[in-house]
């Protein structure tokens, strides 16, 4: 249930997006690429009627400013310019508040999750400046951060399933960050982002996309001094974890809110291979 914050548990438990031992009730789960069972598809398509029907990107931005998930005008834009419907896989609902399967035991984080890193990150995000997405998924958040350091900035995904770095720079070139990644200023990359991205350091901002146990101290040193850092921190009980570097190095950090997220792990490990 990557990306998904607990208060909203109870709702995103029907839908056991996560295999075991990451699914906390222990519903019914995905064994492989996000194939999802009858019963789970049932019960997401009677949550969509449920819980009322966001049917296009704009309608999704509108119900997150108004149960507060989106708090700023610059984030609700480039929420708004990158089409959630590009990026997730087309037998899924794009436009409701919740994880969706990608494959390869992996999500797309929750709307709400995408807000909120957004808001935190937002002063780290200036145009000209440089960001590292960890564990970019389906690149949603790599094409956002596009968008908001623009083509004098500099935003980087890293993803380490090589299937899943193919299927974002496409999702990418279809959405309205497309021409960043032709100019280069955008770039998704395979490899093990707990070593994050040397070539592209130092960066303003660093956002991981799946839990780790404890901060991995490259992306620490790949952190700018004045910048932010945004990373699920924890096993079962984690925290959406803030740490900012003041400009002499030393760090400061905060827990922003309770989450639940793929864990930040080996290729191997992820796919059930060990
Ligand atoms: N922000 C992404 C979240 C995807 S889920 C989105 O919303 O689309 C977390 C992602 O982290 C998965 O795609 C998973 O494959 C990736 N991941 C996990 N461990 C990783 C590692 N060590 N290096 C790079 N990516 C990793």
């Amino acid at each position: 249930m990557s990306g998904l914050s607990l208060q909203r548990l109870a709702v995103c438990c029907r839908c056991s997006c996560q295999p075991p031992p990451h699914n906390p009730c222990g519903a019914t789960v995905f064994r492989q690429s996000g194939c999802a069972p009858l019963r789970v598809s049932v019960f997401r398509n009677m949550e969509y009627f449920w819980r009322g029907r966001t049917q296009n990107n704009r309608e999704l931005v509108e119900s997150l400013k108004q149960n507060g998930s989106l708090r700023t005008k610059r984030v609700a834009d480039v929420m708004e310019q990158v089409d959630r419907g590009l990026f997730v896989p087309p037998n899924e609902l794009p436009y409701i508040d919740n994880p969706m399967p990608i494959g390869y035991n992996a999500t797309i984080s929750a709307p709400h999750m995408h807000a909120a890193c957004l808001e935190l990150l937002s002063g780290h995000l200036q145009p000209g400046m440089c960001a590292l997405d960890v564990g970019a998924g389906t690149g949603y958040l790599t094409a956002a951060f596009g968008m908001m350091v623009g083509k004098e900035g500099r935003a980087v995904g890293i993803e380490h399933i090589p299937e899943l770095t193919h299927q974002a720079i496409e999702n990418v070139q279809r959405s309205r960050a497309g021409h960043l990644l032709a100019s280069g200023s955008l770039s998704l990359h395979t490899g093990d982002g707990r070593e994050g991205y040397p070539a592209g350091a130092p960066y303003d901002a660093i956002h991981v996309g799946a839990a780790a146990s404890e901060v991995p101290q490259a992306l620490v040193d790949q952190l700018k001094p004045g910048g932010r850092m945004v990373i699920p921190v924890g096993d079962i009980f984690q925290e959406l974890t803030v740490i900012d570097k003041a400009p002499d190095g030393s760090l400061k950090q905060w827990g922003a809110t309770s989450v639940r997220y793929v864990p930040l792990t080996s290729r191997q490990s992820q796919l059930g291979h060990n």
